[in-house]
């Protein structure tokens, strides 16, 4: 089933429709009917009936908008395109579209898009932040927006600047009503007034950027505060929600220097003697609302596609709850801890893109108990990508030898396959060395997490 995202921005309306895969198979948009609640509906089902008619296909619908939909009345709040505020969207587009749809908040789409397919792929609790013209947030855990009991979680823009210092006063009024938000500090707008009070000239944020990154003083010294407010800002996040990753979203997410500053200096603001979240630029950047929209069914689908029609294990699921029957037939698998392997990611790319006939699964057993599991798929004609979990407790008492064993066999089984290609090997020696004693050879390429790739050529 297709997916189509569709994204309410204050000037334009955007539609993706995503392949299972979460490529885009088509993209339109159109301008915002500014004001005009009535026309704003209509043109959101406008595109989506424009997009089904050239697809050929019915589709699901996710919607980002801003602002949140209040438990209280099922209604949009807080949203900077106040003609939306009040107003029973969901319902509306519904009845528009004859269908359940789903709405998010922008922020929460963007984070789910970094946390399924993005920067943030594979890291369990993920906070997407928001630094444009305001500053939002949004949390994922485990693949799913956190809405909260308030449907306000992740909003961290109006909370005040933790710890302020004497160059942060006076504390500068916010639009909420309160004084010192986060907001009035690290959003754009922010940026360009904290600029100004510092005796610099008036600018657009992206100016102060621009010139602070060419070497500017004042515009760097702008930066470097806005750099050390943000690393407060954050600290009172992961004090209490302790992400395994952060990622930045909005106009300000491009100023590179954020990345390695804000880490260095946030440490003395958490509580802990380490700080192992790590800080990440976004990968889909301005798509990420339509492709958040779009994943706010798959976030369900993904562990019911890889469900076995019986009912049995749905991810994620430890390694013994895995029998022969359902192998290839699991979510996501539990492995070590918090550490799990997202089969139920690697099967969205595996199997619906390429067809399940590709995928080899088997599981390597201590006796009655699978430990591990291997995997192979057809690349391309010859060419095969395998990848091998065997349980931590396991580990180091030969399963990993068997489990290599058999996808070896495996691949000499089948005609025209000549190699077998291991991707995100962990890049420690021991791996190494084990798969180096069946003849596999680092390939040269190593992925952003410092996994590599390694080849074993089979003729
Ligand atoms: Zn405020």
């Amino acid at each position: 089933m297709m997916m189509i995202g569709v994204d309410i921005g204050g000037s334009k309306i955007e539609l993706a429709a995503l392949d299972a895969a979460g490529a885009f198979v088509l993209r339109r948009r159109t301008p915002t009917p500014v004001g005009d609640y009535a026309a704003t509906v209509e043109a959101v089902g406008d595109l989506v009936d424009a997009a089904e008619r050239e697809l050929g296909e019915g589709s699901s619908v996710g919607v980002a908008t801003p602002g949140a939909l209040s438990l209280a009345t099922g209604r949009v709040k807080n949203a900077n395109s106040t003609c939306l505020n009040g107003r029973a969207l969901k319902q509306d587009l519904e009845r528009r579209l004859g269908r359940e749809v789903r709405l998010a908040n922008d922020a929460n789409c963007f984070a789910l898009s970094e946390a399924i397919d993005g920067a943030a792929r594979g890291a369990r609790v993920v906070f997407g932040v928001i630094l444009g013209t305001g500053v939002g947030g949004g949390i994922v855990v485990d693949r799913r927006v956190l809405e909260g009991a308030n449907a306000i979680a992740g909003e961290w823009g109006h909370n005040p600047l933790p710890a302020p210092q004497p160059r942060d006063l006076p504390l500068p009024s916010c639009y909420c009503g309160r004084s010192g938000c986060i907001e009035t500090y690290l959003s754009g707008p922010g940026l360009a007034a904290d600029h100004a009070r510092a005796g610099g000239e008036r600018l657009a944020p992206e100016e102060i950027v621009v010139r602070g990154e060419a070497g500017d003083d004042a515009c760097a010294a702008t930066l470097a505060r806005y750099e050390e407010r943000l690393a407060r800002a954050l600290a009172s996040v992961v004090n209490v929600l302790d992400p395994d990753a952060i990622v930045l979203g909005g106009g300000l997410s491009n100023v590179a220097r954020l990345y390695d500053g804000v880490p260095r200096l946030w440490g003395a603001h958490v509580f802990s003697d380490q700080v192992r979240t790590r800080l990440l630029a976004p990968v889909h950047g301005d798509s990420s609302g339509v492709r958040g929209a779009a994943w706010l069914w798959e976030q369900d689908r993904l562990l019911e596609d890889a469900a076995p029609p019986g009912g049995a294990p749905r991810g994620p699921v430890t390694l013994r709850e895995i029998t022969a029957e359902n192998i290839d037939r699991v979510g996501e698998v539990r492995v070590v801890g918090e550490q799990r392997f997202h089969v139920a990611s690697v099967a969205k790319t595996f199997w619906q893109a390429r067809g399940r006939d590709d995928l080899w699964m088997r599981a390597i057993y201590a006796g009655e108990d699978p430990v591990g599991f291997v995997c192979l798929r057809v690349r391309d004609d010859e060419a095969y990508i395998a990848r091998l979990i065997v349980d931590f407790r396991h580990q180091g008492r030969g399963y990993g030898h068997e489990a290599i064993r058999q996808l070896i066999a495996h691949a000499r089984t089948l005609p025209g396959c000549n190699r077998v290609t291991l991707s995100h090997v962990p890049s420690n020696a021991r791996v190494a060395r084990l798969y180096g004693r069946f003849g596999f050879r680092h390939t040269g390429i190593v992925d952003e997490e410092g996994e590599i790739e390694m080849r074993l050529d089979l003729a």
